[in-house]
């Protein structure tokens, strides 16, 4: 089958191979150096397709360009946007594999051993990809599809255009941050400068999603003081700060965990837990799709605070409880347009779209609440952020095709 982009799968190898991981207990922008590195040399090969005003911002390190106009009135200015490190996996040495025509039931070997296979018995959406080609990892690190798939496409349907100028279309400005992983790149994001009026991240997972829904957040530390003493002498004296840690979690309810729960309801998630007798320290995600669902959920931690601390001593429980981000709907529902365009975009090119809500956050949810609506679409990979990640040529042409079409869309908006 004819390769519609030339070097959209050949552009995504190269990327995928360079480690970008991020790492969330650095404190630079980005938050590593490798970062910056990748960031430089996608600027020159920007610069090198021929996109204008090339720059690595120094307030936000993202790197954006611009495709002026061809057209002769003015539609909205399109954002096309997309992160370039990847998640908290091992990135070293990343050897990405291809598996042509895959049959859609086969077991996948992913090491040389087969140790790590793709097995539609246990990941079902293999099942989907029957005919294409897929690229997956070689068992010891994650692929990076997330987001070096989106990086690609973007790129690609911008060189396609500077190939093609009897396409017409309005201005695009393309944007790729650092750090999405650790939740922080786009929380700088120079929303001005960048100068859209609508945009998208191209982050999402398989063919067809299309998401402006998502979670509501909040991070919450809890550390809690103990007193340690000899256990001989320790009678109404010893206050084991783990005992109360346990205590602490008994009185969140049971069911609202994340593999209890899906679709539309929320969760606390421990997420870690150290502890000794004299001092414990336990970390918390809150997430809720309603804004006042997150308040209660906030007030439910005020309340088992103040329990413990009237049963155990004043600030024996202390807590930092931070909201992070929240549901992209409080600004998209006003800002549907931006929907239907990619909605439309993606029927005119026979894609059902998928609108589920993420029970995540995204990129767009941080970048929507500073006034630019952005949804998320698909860059085509499947199981993100591990060695089982994989992600099918198809997939990526058709994520290119849909930009590529919401731009023709976008031209007509005399
Ligand atoms: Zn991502």
């Amino acid at each position: 089958m004819a390769i519609k982009y030339e070097k959209l799968i050949p552009r995504f190898l190269e990327y995928a191979k360079q480690n970008t991981r991020s790492d969330e207990n650095s404190t630079t922008i980005p938050s590593t150096e490798r970062q910056t590195e990748f960031l430089k040399k996608l600027a020159e090969e920007l610069m090198e397709i021929g996109l204008s005003d090339v720059k690595i911002r120094k307030v936000d390190s993202y790197l954006t360009a611009e495709l002026p106009s061809n057209l002769d009135y003015d539609v909205p200015v399109l954002g096309l946007l997309s992160h370039v490190d990847t998640a908290d996996f091992n990135s070293e040495d990343i050897k990405p594999k291809i598996v042509e025509n895959y049959d859609g039931k086969s077991v996948i070997k992913l090491d040389e051993a087969g140790k790590y296979t793709l097995d539609p018995a246990v990941f079902a959406s293999l099942k989907n990809y029957a005919g294409q080609t897929l690229i997956t990892t070689s068992g010891d690190t994650l692929l990076g599809s997330d987001d070096k798939s989106g990086v690609s496409e973007i790129i690609t349907a911008m060189e396609y255009l500077i190939n093609h100028p009897e396409i017409k279309h309005g201005k695009i400005k393309i944007g790729f941050g650092p750090d999405e992983e650790i939740g922080t790149g786009a929380t700088h994001f120079d929303v001005k400068d960048f100068g859209a009026d609508f945009a998208y991240t191209v982050d999402g997972g398989p063919l067809g999603q299309l998401e402006y829904e998502t979670f509501s957040a909040a991070g919450l530390k809890v550390h809690i003081t103990g007193k340690d003493v000899h256990p001989s002498g320790a009678k109404g004296i010893m206050v084991n700060s783990m005992l109360i840690a346990n205590e602490f979690q008994s009185m969140l309810p049971a069911d609202e965990v994340p593999e209890k729960t899906e679709g539309r309801e929320g969760f606390f998630l421990l997420t870690d837990e150290t502890g000794t007798i004299d001092h414990t320290d336990m970390a918390y995600i809150i997430r809720d799709f309603e804004r006042d669902g997150l308040e209660a959920r906030k007030n439910k931690i005020t309340e088992i605070v103040k329990a413990l601390n009237d049963k155990y001593g004043a600030d024996t429980v202390k807590i930092d409880m931070k909201d992070q981000y929240y549901n992209m709907y409080e600004i998209m529902k006003d800002h549907m347009e931006v929907v239907k365009i990619a909605e439309e975009a993606m029927k005119n090119l026979n894609i059902e779209p998928d609108e589920a809500p993420v029970r995540g956050g995204t990129d767009g949810s941080t970048i929507s609440f500073m006034g630019l609506p952005t949804p998320n679409l698909f860059a085509g990979g499947e199981n993100m952020h591990g060695r089982f990640e994989y992600v099918s040529e198809e997939a990526m042409e058709k994520a290119v095709d849909v930009v590529l079409e919401i731009i023709k869309l976008n031209s007509q908006k005399k």
